[in-house]
């Protein structure tokens, strides 16, 4: 038997995830001597073990870690056996561990769940349960390294039965940092909004589900933040949570409490059962099933969850007292993050109460204090894959290992609709998770709070800020003053290259083929500040350099125009057919009085607030307008989803499309859809013509310029499109690449400003 000694070092995702637990078990099995410990970087394992055996070791260390896991990097140098025979976890006698990544909140596990529903298990009913492979992180956590005394359970002493499982290696909670149990539990109450205190723990789950019943709105601390609750199938509890938080037609996701309701109500396929399932437990969007009033389901869904639209934002229960609350309520329920409109997710009940007065009737309030924020995360299929929309719990903070050294510490500051943060230091780049749209105050100051909340964790000052170029955006100012006042190197990026260059991150990071390859990319929003000071959102880059654009278009009213649908439309008109669009009877001439018509006709000729844009974004604003399908818009991507709810697949045809010079220009397609708007079916028409169209403009593109093909910027949320897409490149053999990981919309702008000032 011919026995050697391995120093094996593991870089990634390896602390506070069971990882030394998980060593000492693989090492009992290969009959190892040695130790396993965390350090600065990481875990080192140092083993004594039979040379033969040494590459199954190293597999099991790859394949079979800890759900939690990540491994990064795995490197090991061989020596003579000390012939050690016992195994040891040593305690790790390092405090600071900035390079130590840390891990998302993960959804209560199987195990834990077994055990919560286990008449006989000591933590029956118990509302936080958890292990060392699930319940939160980075949510409880204020500093690292990621251990008790560094996170919002400081301040509650373990009981005799928590300690000894806690200090148990081979304990499935072993340094489970938030364990806790009946004896010594941070207490869940349930008040009325006057915070009067009216029940206590299991109890207080129970009685809010018969508030819930009865039509209440109940405000539910989970993992990161608040959510407002009410019966989805109760039309007037939903009702009356759209009026008090003022939100008209937005869409509600909705939690289910298995499969099979979703089942019942929506068409799902395989992967997106997977997705629904995953340990992440994300919101899916789905497509709603279409019901007749006399089928028979176990429940209705009310009209006012997602009005309109065929597609539904889904989710299961993801924190214990989730799963509890479904004990005692046979209905979904709306789960919508508790905010004012434009603001962070609330985690307070000090903030909630002042914030959403009058909004909630009753309060699940809990000890365990959220110290980060973090909203529920949102993914859609696309092509069999999981495209993340919205990356948040479960997901972030994400981060990844680089196979070099970045030469600064950089901070990038990303845009101003669905920011997120990014930071890059040595061999390491994280993502923030998604802060939100930075409208107000309090979301500025979420933002400012979420860079020094990254700052602590990895002991981070930026020497290089990266950030849009827009003139006025808050994220833009920020980086300005502090590259001014801290004396720190600047880069600005433009906004479309920026969603180029997420995609080239994601390529990299996923090792992709074509990771080196030049492009043809289309970049495609809703809005971003371009090089000559318009409004840009319809890019064409071949590397580099912006080679086509959709033909600039007059916005009237500037930003009024972009939740009016009919002011777009009415500003491609007046370029396209000047002023015999009075004499035109279509739905946005008709959605506009006389005088409005003059008035605006006149700002048109004088170049009264009238900002030009080429956007994409605008352009389905357009379209969906003179198709009747909306003509003042309820919410960011309104018209997409209702082009999308028009898309035929039975209609082939597309409009007319002309390429002149760099400009892409679609007058004969506004022409051909006036003409389409005589016929019955105009609505599908129109809506699956304009789709085919752009789908062409890009095979064109991409044909013409024979170079693969990367989407990026939010209108590629679309999925009709995307998946359009996808078939038309492989039929046409055509390379392509668009982001799944990182949000292919602005959440991603980060990333890609890090990326450019990385990549230069
Ligand atoms: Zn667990
Ligand atoms: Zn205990
Ligand atoms: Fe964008």
């Amino acid at each position: 038997m011919d026995k050697i000694r391995a120093i094996i070092k593991i870089t990634g995702t390896v602390q506070g995830v069971g990882f030394r637990p998980f060593v000492y078990r693989i090492a009992n099995q290969f009959n190892c001597g040695g130790f396993v410990n965390n350090d600065m970087s990481g875990v080192i394992i140092d083993i004594d073990i039979e040379n033969a055996k040494l590459k199954s070791f190293l597999n099991a260390l790859m394949n079979k870690a800890p759900i939690l896991a990540k491994i990064d990097d795995i490197v090991y140098q061989i020596s003579n056996s000390l012939d050690r025979k016992e195994f040891l976890i040593k305690k790790s006698d390092v405090t600071d561990l900035p390079s130590v990544s840390i891990s998302p909140d993960i959804a209560v596990c199987d195990k834990c769940l077994e055990e919560m529903f286990n008449p006989h298990n000591r933590r029956y009913h118990y509302f936080f349960i958890n292990c060392t492979e699930c319940g939160p992180r980075y949510t409880i956590t204020k500093r690292l390294p990621y251990d008790r005394k560094n996170t919002s359970m400081d301040k509650f002493e373990m009981c005799f039965w928590c300690e000894r499982e806690y200090y148990e290696p081979i304990n499935r909670r072993y340094h489970a940092q938030p364990i806790s149990c009946f004896d010594c539990s941070p207490k869940l109450f349930l008040k009325d909004a006057g915070a009067n205190v009216l029940e206590e723990g299991v109890c207080a789950i129970e009685k809010t589900a018969s508030l819930l019943k009865k039509g209440k709105i109940v405000a539910l601390k989970g993992l990161g933040g608040f959510h407002l609750l009410c019966d989805a199938t109760n039309s007037k509890a939903v009702k009356a949570l759209r009026e008090r938080k003022r939100r008209a037609l937005k869409p509600f996701a909705v939690m289910f409490k298995n499969i099979n309701w979703i089942k019942s109500i929506t068409v799902i396929t395989e992967k997106e059962k997977e997705f629904i399932l995953s340990k992440e437990k994300p919101i899916v969007l789905v497509k709603k099933k279409k019901l007749h009033r006399l089928d028979k389901t176990k429940f209705k869904l009310s009209a006012s969850v997602a009005p309109n639209i065929d597609r539904l934002g889904v989710f299961l229960p993801y924190t214990p007292i989730h799963y509890l609350l479904f004990e005692y309520i046979d209905f979904p329920i709306v789960a919508t993050s508790a905010n004012v409109s434009d603001e962070p997710i609330i985690k307070d009940f000090e903030d909630l109460k002042v914030k959403l007065r009058g909004v909630f009737d009753f309060v699940l309030d809990h000890e365990r204090d959220i110290v980060n924020a973090c909203d529920d995360s949102v993914v859609q299929e696309v092509n069999g894959e999981k495209q993340i929309l919205r990356l948040s719990r479960g997901y972030a903070p994400l981060s990844f290992h680089l196979p070099f050294k970045v030469k600064k510490r950089f901070l990038a500051v990303g845009a101003r609709q669905k920011n997120a943060i990014a930071l890059a230091f040595e061999d390491k780049i994280i993502l923030s998770p998604h802060i939100g749209d930075l409208g107000s105050v309090e979301s500025f100051e979420y933002f400012k709070r979420t860079i020094n909340v990254f700052k602590n964790f990895y002991n981070f000052e930026p020497q290089t800020i990266v950030c849009d170029k827009h003139p006025s955006y808050e994220t833009s100012e920020y980086a300005r003053n502090l590259s001014k006042s801290e004396n720190l190197d600047l880069i600005e990026v433009q906004h479309h290259l920026s969603h180029v260059y997420a995609a080239k991150a994601e390529m990299f990071f996923k090792d992709h083929p074509l990771k080196d390859e030049k492009f043809i990319s289309f970049s495609w929003d809703g809005t971003g500040y371009g090089d000559d000071g318009t409004i840009w959102g319809g890019e064409v880059f071949v590397g580099d350099e912006r080679k086509y654009h959709f033909k600039y278009f007059k916005l009237l009213g500037g930003e009024k125009a972009i939740k009016e649908p009919r002011r777009v439309a009415l500003g491609m008109l007046f370029s396209i057919f000047k002023e015999k669009v009075f004499s035109l009877e279509i739905p946005p001439v008709e959605a506009f009085s006389k005088g409005e018509l003059k008035l605006l006709y006149d700002s048109f000729q004088k170049d009264i607030n009238t900002p030009l844009t080429s956007s994409v974004g605008r352009l389905f604003d357009a379209v969906a307008s003179v198709a009747d399908l909306v003509q003042v818009s309820g919410y960011e991507g309104h018209t997409g989803l209702l082009i999308e709810k028009f898309y035929s697949s039975k209609i082939e045809e597309r409009y007319s499309f002309e390429i002149r010079g760099k400009e892409i220009v679609l007058d004969e397609a506004f022409k051909e859809m006036l003409e389409d708007l005589k016929k019955v079916d105009r609505k599908k028409r129109i809506s699956t013509k304009f789709i085919n169209t752009l789908a062409d403009i890009v095979i064109f593109l991409a044909k013409k310029e024979n170079l693969p093909v990367i989407l990026c910027g939010g209108v590629f949320q679309n999925k009709t499109l995307l998946n359009i897409l996808v078939k038309k490149f492989k039929k046409e053999n055509i390379s392509y690449f668009f982001p799944t990981l990182i949000p292919i919309n602005d959440g991603g702008i980060a990333l890609g400003q890090l990326w450019k000032a990385i990549k230069g």
